[in-house]
């Protein structure tokens, strides 16, 4: 089949949920990925960083390869090999606790919001506290939790038990709460809200809180963890833990896998039968995220991340000194937004046509998340795009 009719194929029979670029992507190695053309393409937007270590890294590879001929799923009224490895894994690299496993972002946040509600149960607590602009999923808690009304619109009655607050807003945290308040949800970076960053004195002033009054606080960190910011986790810039944090997206190195870690006060909250994940954690999934772990301390993935994200940093403050249409460069390590004073989809449209795969969030901010092996080379190429079709 060729292109159009693999179009088509989709037309008939595959639900449009998404606005599809028309091509069909058939090969990944790094940061490049093919279509069914043939055409190459450098992809600095590798599913909301989901291979985030690059298309089929070797050491992801070869782990699933050799565990996928042992056994492939294990259900979690039995143990396999990998699940409290990579859990064990997680916890070393975070904080001390305990995690669960399940197969997606939405997935994690939900049993994130399931322990917070248990938690707060015991004392007739159950509102969150979530933030505008924040993303959190698309299953019905997380869109409640989303603060995006065009995620929710058509969809109500929304759950209840969730109060939206402006980001980095202290003061409209504070004047939120109530006696029934049992926790506090955020991304420290918001990824589809365009990449706000979150105030250091502000994620200090959040944990305060959450310590005076007893809640829970859960950092959502999908699309921030595992290396993005330059950290194995976002909260590690801040000096500040959070008492439930929500994993997924580069957890797997491309494949699905989500994991909700809570910290000791609060890994006892959900109990036998509270909650479940038919495929949750099997050891195909954890190989995957066992050998991502793997791979960023062994190639020194963390610096990488820190060396790039300067060096394409410092590219983007470069050209927006020539282009006007700039305003202003945001994010952490290679978790980069370039805000526009005009739409951005033009510019991820001619991107494409040179064969550079970005993203545009919130319609005017330019999304930047390549593979952490990113090289200088491969900066210089994309910004050698960039500055082509900002003309
Ligand atoms: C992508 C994302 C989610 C949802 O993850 P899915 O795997 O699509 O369910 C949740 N939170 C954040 C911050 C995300 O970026």
């Amino acid at each position: 089949m060729n292109t159009k009719e693999i179009i088509a194929q989709y037309d008939k029979y595959v639900i449009k949920t998404y606005t599809r670029t028309p091509v069909v992507i058939v090969k990944g190695k790094g940061l490049k990925v093919w279509d069914l053309e043939g055409n190459e393409y450098l992809d600095f937007f590798p599913g909301w960083a989901v291979s985030g270590l690059g298309h089929c890294h070797p050491i992801v590879v070869n782990a699933v390869r050799n565990y996928i001929k042992k056994i492939i799923h294990v259900p979690n009224n039995y143990y396999n090999m990998l699940q409290g490895k990579l859990a064990q894994k997680i916890v070393e690299n975070s904080f001390e606790g305990k995690a669960f496993f399940c197969n997606s972002g939405a997935e994690a946040n939900e049993a994130a919001i399931k322990l917070v509600r248990a938690y707060g149960s015991q004392n007739g607590k159950y509102e969150i506290i979530t933030f505008k602009d924040s993303f959190h999923g698309r299953t019905l808690a997380t869109i409640t939790a989303t603060g995006q009304g065009k995620y929710q619109k058509g969809f109500e009655p929304l759950p209840l038990g969730f109060k939206t607050v402006p980001f980095n807003d202290i003061k409209a945290v504070e004047s939120a709460m109530t006696d029934k308040t049992a926790g506090i949800m955020l991304e420290l970076i918001q990824g589809e809200g365009g990449i706000n960053v979150a105030s250091d004195a502000y994620v200090k002033k959040i944990r305060e809180i959450c310590d005076k009054k007893d809640l829970a606080l859960v950092f959502d960190e999908v699309q921030t963890g595992m290396g993005r910011t330059g950290k194995m986790f976002a909260f590690e810039h801040y000096g500040v833990e959070p008492d439930v944090m929500t994993l997924a997206k580069s957890l797997g190195g491309g494949l699905p896998i989500g994991a909700m870690v809570a910290a000791k006060k609060f890994e006892e909250v959900l109990k036998p039968g509270m909650h479940a994940s038919t495929f949750g954690g099997s050891p195909i999934a954890c190989s995957a995220s066992l050998a991502v772990f793997e791979a960023i301390k062994k190639e020194k993935l963390l610096s990488n991340t820190r060396e790039m994200g300067e060096y394409l940093v410092g590219k983007l403050s470069e050209l927006k000194k020539k282009k006007s249409i700039i305003k202003e460069i945001r994010g952490k390590g290679l978790m980069l937004g370039v805000e526009l004073n005009i739409e951005g989809k033009d510019i991820v449209e001619a991107c494409f046509k040179e064969r550079l795969l970005i993203n545009c969030t919130h319609d005017s901010v330019l999304r930047f998340m390549p593979g952490v092996i990113v090289t200088k080379k491969q900066i210089d190429k994309a910004i050698e795009i960039l500055d082509k079709v900002m003309k």
